[in-house]
């Protein structure tokens, strides 16, 4: 690192992060304009194609979070590469289903960091806990997380829009198996990440987008989602384009989703 960088903790305005494009396409404030130039080079591939994949991604995670709140009555939950709050945020959905719940989130982003207040105003009956770290070090988020987390007991473990960030190189396999290892039977992993299976060309050309602007982006197939989830039982529909993982309304016509969604169950 040279004495020009920015220190680790300071937010960076002449490069785009992957958090502040994120939070431009779901219409928030938090992003400067080199995350607005790189967003919108990406909305224009499909027309709005970007803003509403990630529109559709959040749901989701609001649907995949409630399930496991109602259905599989998990209590605790561990969200890694939480983004700048956007409401509902998770905590929001399970403590309304479960106003104990207890919710650690994580992320390695300085700006998420700067806005995590919003993430800590819960219930008075649960928790909520931030915690500053790298995915890519499952060790010390877990240790991190059992201030807040009994690891004996069902943790919901949410990756969502994360793992396209990180390369197999860069040990995504290896961090998912170890954050799975650690949990406890009845715990659930909830993931979304990005597939060029539905549109090749539309998502080359914004892998190849981010990567000009110093972003690396990795698109899997499903197959390659699946060994996220070795060893757990899917939970129906199975691995599917995030729009299509138990909707609750018709989806909109449009371009397809190109973000893989799904969640297992640890025996
Ligand atoms: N999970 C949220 C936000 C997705 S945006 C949602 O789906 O709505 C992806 C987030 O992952 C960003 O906030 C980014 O800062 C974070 N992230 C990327 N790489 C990370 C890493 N190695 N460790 C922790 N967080 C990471």
């Amino acid at each position: 690192m040279t004495g020009t960088e920015p220190a680790a903790h300071e937010i960076d305005t002449t490069r785009p992060h992957p958090a502040r494009v994120y939070d431009w396409f779901l219409g928030g404030k938090d992003n400067y304009p080199v995350d607005e130039r790189l967003g919108r080079q990406i909305a224009a591939i499909v027309d709005q194609g970007a803003p509403r994949a990630a529109r559709a991604n959040r749901a989701f995670m609001r649907r995949a979070t409630r399930a496991l709140a109602e259905e599989s009555g998990i209590r605790q939950f561990l969200d890694i590469g939480t983004g700048i709050p956007t409401e509902p945020n998770l905590h929001q959905i399970a403590q309304s289903v479960a106003p104990d719940a207890r919710v650690v989130y994580v992320d390695n982003d300085p700006i998420v960091l700067a806005h995590a207040g919003a993430l800590l105003r819960g219930t008075p009956e649960g928790v909520t806990e931030y915690v500053q770290a790298d995915a890519r070090d499952p060790h010390t988020i877990l240790e991190q997380a059992a201030r807040v987390l009994d690891f004996d007991r069902p943790v919901a473990l949410s990756l969502i829009a994360l793992l396209h960030f990180i390369a197999d190189e860069d040990g995504a396999r290896d961090l998912v198996a170890t954050l799975v290892d650690a949990l406890a039977p009845g715990s659930c992993l909830v993931l979304s990440t990005m597939t060029a299976d539905f549109e090749p060309e539309n998502v080359r050309k914004g892998i190849d987008a981010y990567a000009a602007g110093g972003v690396t982006l990795v698109a899997r197939s499903q197959a390659e989602v699946g060994v996220f989830f070795e060893g757990l039982d899917l939970l129906a529909p199975g691995i599917v384009s995030v729009a299509d993982w138990r909707p609750d309304r018709a989806p909109d016509t449009g371009a397809p989703v190109s973000l893989y969604g799904a969640v297992g169950h640890k025996r």
